[in-house]
């Protein structure tokens, strides 16, 4: 997809051109009202909205809905997930133990009948993926298989703003093979003054220091400025430098395309309760490349589920791993939490990740231009400029008072989230959310900034 950004006598114009053509570029001409309900009008994917529950506002008594920022913490319900509960439900209850087999989707290869989905959603084979656990221990059993120091190659590469739990994962792994993190992590830093890395930075400390490095483990879209990665290049660049690379895409998945068969990293890993709204803690996703899938002689902490499933109730001690993602599950999956996942699941493939792509490019684009209408010097954006550099959110630095404006938007029916000490974050997503939603934040936040 290549997205651009022509300005014409002050006015914006966003162009986006992907395999499914847009139909006209769109000006934002104005911050009316109006403008706003015309582009909902026009929204070829405005019927998705009825297809989640949007809660209501806590801020007003009359049974409106909120405006829903924050899909990029929990996605809101799909309102096919209580009938995919349900009919677990109540499949336990009719079959008991028989559920395994006779299920009307069988429990013995539930995680089996999410793969192709959620396989077309990272651009990945079938066989590369494995719904199971939650991120983090995905990460851990990731790590355990490719991250093995050896000689002089015992360092890991992350973000010095990487998610904590990412960062936690990998220290223990680093004290669990009996090494200093002091030592052995390598922690990036964007330049003095700038927020965000840029690539040839990355790419450049990976080439210079090439013989120390054993892993690079970097997320699709930071969490805090929503700066998304040039994947491609980095991995070709910790490849080339002869390391290991993952990429936990817990803000990544379901907000942007991503081709990981191609780009050819050695794993990735991702939740599915936020851009994914399959609902809290529900099953994670992992990718295990196509090469490494395929070797059954890779060391893996293994457990029964993978095992060869056709052997695997044979009950034979030696395990027989098969030769895809799934050799890196444990146990049986828990069907109640992967039921939810069934049902948004079924909503991307309907609409298809580029189509959502096209729109949020257009929703976020919209979402910036507004705040540069707003034209207070209390708000920075820190997230890129770029759409190519970014997923759905903006993560905006309040100079001062940062959290009392966050307390005000809530308590106006605006629900975004607050990173201490400065950051509000708005993830304006393309399923449900409206251009009206986004107006709508930036008319309340026009009215409490300086200007
Ligand atoms: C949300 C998020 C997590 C959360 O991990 P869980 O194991 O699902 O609790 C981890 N890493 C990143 C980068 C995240 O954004």
């Amino acid at each position: 997809m290549a997205v651009f950004v022509t300005a014409d006598r002050g006015q914006y114009h966003l162009h986006v051109t992907t395999s499914t053509p847009m139909t006209e570029p769109i000006a934002f001409t104005d911050s009316s009202e109006r403008l706003a309900n015309t582009m909902d009008e026009r929204d070829a994917l405005a019927w998705c909205r009825d297809l989640f529950h949007i809660p209501a506002s806590r801020a007003h008594q009359d049974g409106r809905t909120s405006v829903y920022l924050v899909g990029n913490s929990l996605g809101c319900m799909p309102k096919a997930a209580s009938e995919q509960v349900e009919r677990e439900l109540q499949d336990w209850r009719r079959l008991g133990v028989d559920a395994h087999m006779e299920a009307r989707t069988p429990w013995y290869s539930y995680h089996e009948v999410l793969r192709d989905s959620a396989a077309r959603l990272v651009g990945a084979l079938p066989d590369e993926v494995v719904m199971m656990n939650s991120l983090t221990v995905n990460l851990h059993l990731m790590l355990a298989s490719f991250y093995r120091p050896a000689g002089t190659r015992t360092k890991i590469i992350i973000e010095d703003a990487a998610f904590p739990s990412d960062s936690y994962a990998v220290q223990s792994q680093i004290v669990h093979h009996g090494l200093d993190p002091a030592e052995h992590l390598i922690r990036l830093l964007p330049r003095d003054g700038e927020h965000t890395l840029r690539t040839g930075d990355v790419c450049a400390l990976i080439r210079d220091r090439r013989d120390e490095i054993a892993l690079v483990l970097l997320p699709g879209v930071n969490y805090r400025t929503g700066q998304l990665f040039d994947m491609a290049a980095i991995t070709n660049a910790a490849r080339e430098a002869g390391a290991r690379v993952g990429w936990d895409l817990a803000h990544a998945a379901g907000n942007v395309p991503m081709s990981l068969h191609d780009c050819k990293p050695d794993f990735a890993v991702w939740c599915t309760y936020k851009y994914l709204n399959a609902g809290p803690g529900s099953t994670a996703g992992c990718f295990v490349h196509q090469r490494n899938a395929r070797d059954t002689s890779l060391p893996r902490l293994a457990g029964w589920w993978g095992n060869d499933p056709a052997t695997r109730f044979e009950m034979t001690p030696d395990f027989v791993p098969v030769p895809r993602a799934d050799a890196w599950s444990l146990s049986n999956p828990s069907i109640l939490s992967m039921a939810p996942l069934k049902a948004s699941l079924e909503i991307f493939e309907r609409v298809g990740i580029e189509a959502l792509r096209n729109k949020s490019v257009r929703l976020t684009a919209y979402l910036e231009y507004l705040l540069g209408d707003v034209g207070s010097p209390q708000i920075t954006l820190i997230t890129p400029t770029d759409p190519e550099a970014r997923g759905c959110q903006l993560s905006i630095a309040v100079a001062d008072g940062a959290q009392t404006l966050h307390e005000t938007l809530c308590r106006s029916g605006v629900l975004v989230d607050f990173r201490r000490p400065n950051i509000i974050r708005a993830a304006p997503v393309p399923l449900y959310n409206s251009f009206h939603d986004v107006w709508s934040f930036v008319q309340v936040l026009r009215g409490h900034v300086a200007r």
